[in-house]
């Protein structure tokens, strides 16, 4: 049991960095071209996200969140599904 959780917290350290569902990601908005921080919790739950400059509502595809979980990928973040 010990073990088990020792090997756990050490392969976080040794590989690519897990980014929290709390991890705040900038969406742009389409109206105000400002940026709103939504967390990666709200993007997976949710299919729209209000601008908090203008409250522009915007959709947010799951093609979108696709995308934006590849590039995390690629900067090195591991995005949990
Ligand atoms: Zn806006």
């Amino acid at each position: 049991m010990t073990q088990a959780m020792r090997l756990t917290a050490e392969s976080d350290h040794d590989f690519s960095t897990i980014l929290s569902d709390r991890a705040m990601i900038p969406v742009t908005c389409d109206h105000c071209e400002k940026d709103t921080d939504v967390s990666l919790e709200t993007l997976k739950s949710t299919s729209t996200v209000m601008c908090e400059h203008c409250y522009h509502v915007r959709p947010f595809s799951n093609a979108e969140l696709q995308v934006l979980t590849t590039v995390l990928q690629r900067v090195g973040y591991r995005v949990t599904a």
